[in-house]
Order: C-alpha cells, then sequence, then structure tokens
C-alpha cells in the first residue's frame, strides 16, 4: 500500500490509499478518487507522501534536499515537539546507511531488486523524489537536514 498527499482544486487536502502509484492513476482516470470535502474528481498528487516509517525489514528511504527552516520565538510545547522529532529521527537514522548523492539510484535499484534491500539516507533533489514516488519507490522527506558523516569527521 502507499498513501499519497492529495489536493483538490478548490485547495482542500487529503490522503488516499492505493496500491501503487499504477493504482491511483487508473482511479483518478475514472473519476473514482473524489475530495471528502467537496466532491470534486479533478484530484492531484500533492508534492509529499507522508510515510511511517517502522522497524524491521521495512525500508525508510530519505531524500534530504535543502531544508526549510523555521526561526522567532516558539511557544515551548512547539519546541518540546520539535525536539522530540529530531531525537527521532536520530534514532530512525541510527542503522542507516548514508549513500549521499547515489540516493535516487540506490534506493531504485532496491526497488527493482537490483540490490539487496538495506535501509539507507541521502540526498535527493526535489525532482528526484518526485520521480523516486511516482515510479511507487517509497522514499519520504526528513523533517530535519542531516549533514553528510564525511563533512562531520
Ligand atoms: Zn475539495
Amino acid at each position: 500500500m502507499i498513501v499519497f498527499d492529495l489536493a483538490c482544486p478548490a485547495g482542500h487536502r487529503f490522503e488516499g490509499w492505493f496500491a501503487s502509484s499504477e493504482d491511483f492513476s487508473r482511479q483518478q482516470q475514472r473519476a473514482l478518487v473524489t475530495c471528502p470535502q467537496c466532491g470534486s474528481a479533478d484530484v492531484a498528487k500533492a508534492p509529499m507522501a507522508p510515510a511511517v516509517p517502522r522497524k524491521g525489514n521495512q525500508r525508510a528511504e530519505v531524500p534530504a534536499p535543502a531544508q526549510p527552516m523555521a526561526s522567532g520565538v516558539m511557544p515551548p510545547e512547539a519546541a518540546a515537539m520539535l525536539g522530540k522529532l529530531a531525537q527521532l529521527q536520530a534514532e530512525v537514522l541510527r542503522d542507516s546507511r548514508w549513500v549521499g548523492k547515489d540516493f535516487a539510484q540506490q534506493s531504485r535499484e532496491m526497488h527493482y531488486g537490483e540490490r539487496e534491500a538495506d535501509v539507507i539516507h541521502g540526498q535527493a533533489t526535489l525532482e528526484q523524489a518526485r520521480d523516486l514516488l511516482e515510479e511507487g519507490v517509497p522514499v519520504l522527506p526528513l523533517p530535519f537536514p542531516v549533514a553528510p558523516p564525511d563533512e562531520l569527521n
């Protein structure tokens, strides 16, 4: 199963679950996908698909393009939540292999069985991430920037 963030022309956003990217295209063409708020069948994929990383053999490929940042006075609970998220990301990435700019290629190879499944993270442009998602490769954006390991040494 794959989840897509969908949007209608009125700007309503909602999630839809599909067997595959092709399944979504098929249903979209037959106007079977409709907005739950206004009923419009003119829906399209919103840019990013959220996915919940799971422990075990579930892969968690993660593109890391330049990240948007926030600054300013933040309520303590928001800051605490961001801190928690950052900690979760660190835990998810602990067993993950940094592949840098090879991310898109290696994700694709794993998806098509040309490479042993592994948990990897690296860098991808938004365009690469979009292409991967359209091919049904389960990638997800990281909430926080990741410094390449060779830059830390
Ligand atoms: Zn709508």
